[in-house]
């Protein structure tokens, strides 16, 4: 996910206004993502618009992983019709616990911030679903927080995620940033949501207004494609997302608390 840089942050929490990578700020040593990358991304599937470079890759949909193996591998994406809810193809075995870890000190995560991913765990599992999350103290943890590189935390990246393997895991890494509370002064209840959504994608959820991310991101309409990763209606889910309806799954955010809604509650029951 990505927000406004920070010297508009408080425009943004004062006006509602919905940050996104369309208005990201980006730092201008950035190279641009070239005409054939955009090519291969597009042929997945996904919109072209807003992709940043990430690590060893590329970061699409705002928090979408992708490396040059992902886009060597991909699928050719299909346009899909306009639903709400949305899942991968591959999704994960249950019943199983999913450990966690998150890094904290100087190099890891606040205190604020591991609230955050606590409330975060805690509504998943308050759902009583076949996957139970529990945050652990060691590395060695099914889904592991690594902190985004200073420089992407300053230019505005939140985190970034992936979707389930084939052989039934859950993405395994998340990059988050760490300065939700410190720099954008999010509630743990907003901390929550964001770090709530790229576990979402963990485990196989893609975004509630993936047909169209106009709906939460403003700006043009922009139809994602399933990304050649599936993109399956979730059923008992309505049709036509809205920005009202606040899903935790939407493809920006405001920074604001969004637990799970109804919606949100039925997508989980069915999955998991
Ligand atoms: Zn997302």
């Amino acid at each position: 996910m990505k927000k406004l840089n920070s010297l508009l942050i408080a425009t943004v929490l004062a006006g509602g206004v919905f940050y996104s990578c369309e208005n990201a700020s980006v730092d201008p040593l950035d190279e641009p993502v070239s005409m054939e990358t955009l090519s291969k991304i597009e042929s997945m599937g996904f919109s072209t618009e807003g992709v940043i470079r990430f690590e060893s890759g590329y970061l699409v949909e705002n928090d979408i992983y992708l490396t040059e193996t992902d886009l060597s591998i991909a699928n050719k994406g299909t346009k899909i019709p306009t639903l709400e809810q949305y899942s991968t193809n591959n999704l994960v075995c249950g019943p199983r616990t999913i450990t966690v870890y998150a890094p904290t000190g100087r190099k890891g995560y606040s205190a604020g911030m591991i609230a955050g991913l606590d409330l975060a765990i805690a509504r998943y599992n308050a759902q009583n679903l076949s996957l139970t999350f529990q945050r652990v103290t060691s590395s060695n943890a099914d889904i592991v927080f690594t902190r985004l590189s200073k420089r992407d935390e300053r230019r505005g990246v939140l985190g970034s995620a992936g979707f389930p393997t084939n052989s039934c895991e859950p993405y395994g890494q998340i990059k988050m940033s760490g300065i939700l509370e410190s720099s954008y002064g999010l509630s743990t209840g907003g901390i929550a949501t964001i770090i709530g959504h790229e576990m979402g994608h963990c485990i196989g959820f893609r975004h509630t207004d993936y047909f169209d991310r106009s709906i939460s991101c403003g700006g043009g309409t922009a139809n994602e494609g399933d990304g050649g990763v599936g993109a399956n209606h979730i059923p008992g889910t309505p049709t036509g997302a809205t920005a009202n309806a606040k899903s935790w799954m939407l493809a920006c955010t405001d920074g604001s608390d969004r637990p799970f809604n109804n919606d949100d509650k039925t997508a989980l029951d069915y999955l998991y």
